[in-house]
């Protein structure tokens, strides 16, 4: 009797048979039998990266388990088990690369018959793929307005540049580089100028795009083979709002052609403008001649706001959410919160749930001082229950991608600046918000002594007390970590 796994390369063959060569080369030719478990009821498949696995589970599945049950009848569900062998970049450098001959992401020009399966498949040949929005959606949320933006004296200038732009665009500030620390209306702000634009002209074909969508949609048109849809896509823009475009550090191919789009908009006058949680000259991991065109028009920076401005911003959020709060307790937030308007927006919401679910009592000066002694003291509240090996992971993710960096390099021994600072970084999360011990946290990290942990963990505490800079880096990824 043959093995289960003897099985796998029947359902290849039937995959093969159903679907386009270029997508059949693309998704399933390095997907591999793991095993079966639950009786027969679940298969295990792996596949090379995660991205992968997400495409297929997204555009594949129902067809995918039928030809799984052509040969596994017992089957009802599909697991992937991804392979880190290679990430998502290393995949697209070799397919872009000349000297690969494998013609994995040539468009498919076989005439074979359309079968059932193929309807699991994006519209190839529809000239703007799916997985580029329509021409008239902008991606704006109504909820980010000029209207509602609050001018104070740390976001005036980045606010001054906004009308610039708004009366000249393409003109005057080309592009313009916004950044800040986290949760102070770098989104906001963008998607305002995004809107007030698309009000004076109609016609406008405006995109704001997170850079980490960008990333995407450029790996999605190399595998299948669509690069001139999506440069046609992206040249033909009149206003490219670009949010957080550190996401786009050591990701090479994606530079390489953000490059020439970022090129072409701006040799046709059109208007760009990025955000980013830092400084262009602190981008790590990204490639020189693209921070010298994020430094070729205007940057400017958020700062954080100061006691007025806090009162400001609050005042005018507590108008439009017509909360009972009076001056003085509008004074005590706005003291003790004093890190961004994102914070001082949780703390509303939670003043709101608590005037919602206590009606007809009078919200009390106690009543806030528990809201605030209650979210000024949360520990790792950025990290959703889940068991402990998976909070290690996302930590060690979240820090590598902010510098840039491989999770091999933070496991190995180099010294390097960067490279010695994250693991650092990975080791005081460790301690403070998983509170590991010392010699657990040296175990993670090939069995180094304790005490080079304690040191590590000790050193970035210091740092975070002293050093704004540590402190605003620290906080970023957090917002990375409770994002993720
Ligand atoms: P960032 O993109 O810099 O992380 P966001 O734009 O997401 O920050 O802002 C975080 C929250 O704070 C949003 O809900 C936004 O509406 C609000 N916010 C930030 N700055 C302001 C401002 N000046 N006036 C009103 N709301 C603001
Ligand atoms: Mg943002």
């Amino acid at each position: 009797m043959p093995a289960t796994k003897d099985y796998w390369p029947l359902v290849l063959e039937n995959i093969r048979g159903s679907v386009k060569d270029s997508a059949y080369k693309a998704w399933f030719s390095r997907v591999e039998f793991v095993k079966t478990s639950n009786q027969g009821r679940k298969i295990i498949l792996s596949v090379p990266n995660s991205f992968s696995k997400k495409y297929i589970e997204s555009k594949y599945k129902q067809g995918l388990l039928d030809s799984i049950n052509k040969y596994y009848p017992q089957v009802i569900h599909v697991d992937f088990s991804v392979e880190q062998v290679q990430d998502d970049e290393q995949f697209v450098q070799q397919t872009l690369t000349p000297t690969h001959n494998k013609p994995v992401l040539t468009p498919n020009s076989s005439k074979k018959p359309k079968l059932a399966f193929d309807v699991f498949e994006a519209d190839s040949t529809n000239e703007v793929a799916s997985y580029l929005p329509k021409k008239n959606i902008n991606n704006l949320n109504p909820k980010y307005t000029f209207e509602n933006f609050v001018v104070t004296n740390n976001n005036e200038f980045a606010a001054n540049v906004a009308k610039a732009v708004i009366d000249q665009p393409g003109q005057i500030y080309n592009p313009v580089f916004l950044h800040s620390g986290v949760g102070l209306g770098k989104t906001h702000l963008i998607q305002a100028i995004g809107h007030k634009m698309l009000e004076n002209n109609p016609s406008y074909n405006i995109k704001y795009i997170p850079m980490e969508t960008f990333v995407s949609q450029f790996q999605i048109a190399v595998r299948k083979g669509e690069m001139q849809g999506f440069k046609n896509y992206y040249r033909t823009i009149d206003l490219l709002l670009i949010d957080d475009v550190q996401f786009i550090s050591g990701k090479e191919s994606t530079q390489n052609e953000f490059f020439h789009t970022f090129n072409s908009l701006i040799q046709s006058n059109k208007q760009i403008i990025l955000t980013s949680d830092r400084h262009p000259s602190e981008l790590n991991g990204v490639a020189d001649r693209l921070i010298s065109r994020f430094n070729s028009g205007v940057t400017v920076d958020i700062s954080k706001p100061d006691l007025e401005s806090r009162v400001a911003i609050l005042n005018d959020k507590i108008e439009r959410l017509h909360l009972p709060l009076s001056d003085f307790q509008i004074q005590s937030i706005a003291q003790k919160v004093d890190t961004n308007v994102r914070e001082l927006e949780g703390i509303l919401n939670k003043v709101c749930a608590k005037i919602k679910f206590s009606p007809g009592q009078n919200f009390t000066d106690s009543d806030l001082d528990g809201i605030l002694s209650n979210s000024l003291t949360s520990k790792a509240s950025f990290l959703p229950a889940q068991n402990p090996g998976a909070a290690t992971e996302r930590i060690m993710h979240a820090v590598c991608r902010y510098f840039g960096l491989d999770k091999a390099d933070v496991l190995g021994v180099s010294r390097q600046r960067d490279i010695s600072t994250a693991r650092q970084i990975i080791m005081w999360f460790y301690k403070y918000d998983l509170d590991l011990s010392y010699p657990a946290i040296g175990r993670l990290f090939g069995n180094r002594d304790h005490t080079t942990v304690m040191h590590a963990a000790n050193k970035i505490k210091k740092l975070y007390a002293s050093d704004p800079k540590m402190k605003e880096k620290l906080e970023i990824i957090r917002t990375m970590l409770a994002k993720a």
